[in-house]
C-alpha cells in the first residue's frame, strides 16, 4: 500500500502530467499559495461549481444568487470583525527566516514530529514518514485551537501557553535550539491600495470570504425580489488569505474560491434549518461519490463554537494528508446582520405581514471551498489497476473515476486506424457529439494508449470506430472503470451517453 503522501505525489504529477492543474507563474519558479487550473482542471471545476449552483440555486425556489464585487468598502471588515480580528499566530524562526503558525507548530511538536518533519514547513512531503493517526488526531487539535486563536487574537490571551512552548522547541526546518520568536497575531486579509494615492486612505482589502457580500446586500435582494423568509442566498466567487504557511497542495492556498449561501429565516426555526443544511450538504458529496467512510460529519465541540455561532458542523474528508474540512455549516444566529446593521446605521430588520413582528432573521451558512471540494474528488478518484495492453498482457494502469457529472471529459471518439474512411466517420460522431457534451477526438497512435491517457483524464467513455463500423454502422463503447466494451449502433450513441452520464 502507498504511504499517504506517496499517494499525494502521484496524484500531484498526474494533475501536472494530465492538465488539471499547475503552479501558478511557474516559468519564474512559482508562487507560494497559488494554483493554475489547467484545461481538465478548468472543466472540473466548473463542474463542480455548476452542480453546486443546480443544487442549491435553481432547482429550488427559495434560494436566489449573488455576484458581489471582490474588494468592499473596508468598513465591512471593520464591521465583521475581519479587520481587528481574523488573525493566526504567527513565530519566526531568527537563524533561517523560517515562518510557522504557533498554534501548528505547538500540536506538530506535541504529537511527536521530528525536527526536520513537522507539519509547520512548506509542502506535503515535509510530513511524509509520520503515521496517518497522529496527522489526523492533530488536524483535529490544530482546527480547535486555531478557531480560538482567531477568535481572540486580537487580546493575546489564548496564545501565551504558545510562547512558552515556543522557547522550548526547535526551528522544524533548520533544527536551531532556542530561535523561535515570541507568537505574534498575523492579519490574514490581503491589502491593497484603490486609487492614485498609496496612504492609509486608499486601504482596501481582498475579501476573505464571500459571506459579507451577502450579508451587506440582504436589503437590496428582499426589497427587490420580493422575498418572504425562509429564503437563501448563494454565491461562487474568489477568496484571499494571507495564510502564513500554504500547503497540502491546493487545500490550504492563499487565492481559492468559496460556495456559500446565507440561509435567512425566523429565529424560531433557525435549529430546523440548521439541522436540514447539514445533512443536505453532507449528503451533496456522497452523490457526487466521494466515499462514505472518507466522508464524515463533525459536529463542534461546545468549547470550539465562535462565540457568536449557536451550532455548527464540519464536513471532513480522509486526505492522504489528513482528515480535514471542506465545508462548515454553521448556525449564526442574527450577529453578522446585527453588526452591519449597527456599523452602517442601516435598517436590515424583516417584516412580517402576517405576524405583524418586525426582527432581524437567523442565518444558517453553509460555506464550502472550491479547491478543496476539488482537491477531494482528484484523491477520491484516484485509482491504480491492471488492464490488458495493446498486446493483450496485463498491465498497470491509473485511472481517475471522477463521477460522471464531475469528468471534465465525457466521452472520447477514436478511429481505430488512421485509414480506410475510419478517421471521416469518427470524426462525424465527434461533431455530433460536441453540440451537447464536451468530448475529444484523437486519432494519433495506438489506440491502447489513448484509451490510457483517457482514463488519466477521468473520461468515463471511449467510442471506438472500427473495420466493422464500416458494415454495420456501430461502434464499440468501453467504460472506464469496468473495461466491459458495448456494440451499437451509431444512432444509439447519443441516447447511450445520455442514459449513462445522467443529463
Ligand atoms: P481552516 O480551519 O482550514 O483554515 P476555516 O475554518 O478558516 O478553514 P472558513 O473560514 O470556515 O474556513 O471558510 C469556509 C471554507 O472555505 C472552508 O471550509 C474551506 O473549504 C475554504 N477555505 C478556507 N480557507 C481556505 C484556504 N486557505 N484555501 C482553500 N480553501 C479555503
Amino acid at each position: 500500500m502507498d504511504k499517504p503522501n506517496d499517494l499525494m505525489d502521484k496524484l500531484v504529477s498526474l494533475c501536472k502530467r494530465r492538465g488539471f492543474i499547475f503552479q501558478s507563474s511557474e516559468i519564474y519558479g512559482g508562487l507560494n499559495g497559488c494554483w493554475d487550473y489547467g484545461p481538465l482542471g478548468v472543466e472540473l471545476k466548473r463542474n463542480v461549481k455548476n452542480l453546486w449552483w443546480s443544487d442549491v440555486v435553481t432547482s429550488r425556489d427559495d434560494m436566489v444568487g449573488l455576484d458581489a464585487s471582490v474588494i468592499m468598502n473596508p468598513r465591512v471588515w471593520e464591521a465583521s470583525g475581519h479587520v481587528g480580528g481574523f488573525a493566526d499566530p504567527m513565530v519566526d524562526c531568527r537563524k533561517c527566516k523560517g515562518r510557522f503558525r504557533a498554534d501548528q507548530l505547538y500540536y506538530a511538536v506535541r504529537q511527536g514530529q521530528s525536527r526536520h518533519g513537522g507539519t509547520v514547513s512548506v509542502g506535503f512531503s515535509a510530513i511524509a514518514d509520520k503515521a496517518q493517526d497522529a496527522l489526523t488526531a492533530m488536524e483535529l487539535q490544530l482546527k480547535k485551537k486555531g478557531r480560538q486563536i482567531r477568535e481572540w487574537s486580537s487580546d493575546f490571551e489564548p496564545i501565551r501557553y504558545d510562547q512558552q512552548q515556543s522557547d522550548q522547541t526547535p526551528c522544524p526546518v533548520c533544527g536551531e535550539q532556542e530561535c523561535l520568536t515570541a507568537p505574534r497575531a498575523f492579519n490574514l486579509m490581503l491589502k491593497t491600495y484603490m486609487g492614485a494615492l498609496e496612504d492609509s486612505s486608499s486601504l482596501a482589502y481582498l475579501r476573505p470570504e464571500t459571506a459579507q457580500g451577502i450579508f451587506c446586500n440582504f436589503k437590496n435582494v428582499l426589497d427587490t425580489q420580493r422575498l418572504k423568509l425562509p429564503f437563501g442566498i448563494a454565491q461562487v466567487g474568489k477568496a484571499f488569505r494571507n495564510e502564513i504557511n500554504p500547503r497540502n497542495y491546493t487545500f490550504r492556498s492563499r487565492e481559492f474560491e468559496q460556495m456559500e449561501i446565507e440561509f435567512f429565516c425566523h429565529p424560531s426555526q433557525a435549529d430546523q434549518w440548521y439541522k436540514y443544511w447539514r445533512q443536505a450538504r453532507f449528503d451533496w458529496y456522497i452523490n457526487l461519490g466521494l466515499g462514505s467512510q472518507r466522508l464524515r460529519l463533525r459536529d463542534h465541540d461546545k468549547d470550539e463554537l465562535a462565540h457568536y455561532a449557536a451550532n455548527c458542523a464540519d464536513v471532513e474528508y480522509a486526505f492522504p494528508f489528513g482528515v480535514s474540512e471542506l465545508e462548515g455549516i454553521a448556525n449564526r444566529t442574527d450577529f453578522d446582520l446585527k453588526q452591519h446593521q449597527e456599523c452602517s446605521g442601516k435598517d436590515l430588520t424583516y417584516y412580517d405581514d402576517q405576524t405583524k413582528e418586525r426582527f432581524l432573521p437567523y442565518v444558517i451558512e453553509p460555506s464550502a471551498g472550491v479547491d478543496r471540494s476539488v482537491l477531494a474528488f482528484l484523491c477520491e478518484a484516484y485509482t491504480e489497476d491492471e488492464a490488458p495492453d495493446d498486446k493483450g498482457n496485463p498491465k498497470k494502469r491509473v485511472l481517475m473515476k471522477l463521477h460522471p457529472k464531475l469528468a471534465p471529459i465525457k466521452a472520447a471518439v477514436f478511429p481505430l486506424v488512421k485509414k480506410d474512411g475510419m478517421p471521416e466517420v469518427a470524426h462525424k460522431i465527434y461533431d455530433d457529439l460536441k453540440k451537447r457534451w464536451n468530448v475529444f477526438y484523437d486519432e494519433k497512435g495506438a489506440v491502447g494508449r489513448r484509451y490510457r491517457r483517457q482514463d488519466e483524464a477521468g473520461t468515463p467513455f471511449c467510442i471506438t470506430v472500427d473495420g466493422q463500423t464500416l458494415q454495420d454502422q456501430t461502434v464499440t463503447i468501453r467504460d472506464r472503470d469496468s473495461l466491459n466494451q458495448d456494440r451499437i449502433g451509431i444512432d444509439k450513441i447519443a441516447s447511450y451517453l445520455s442514459e449513462h452520464l445522467g443529463n
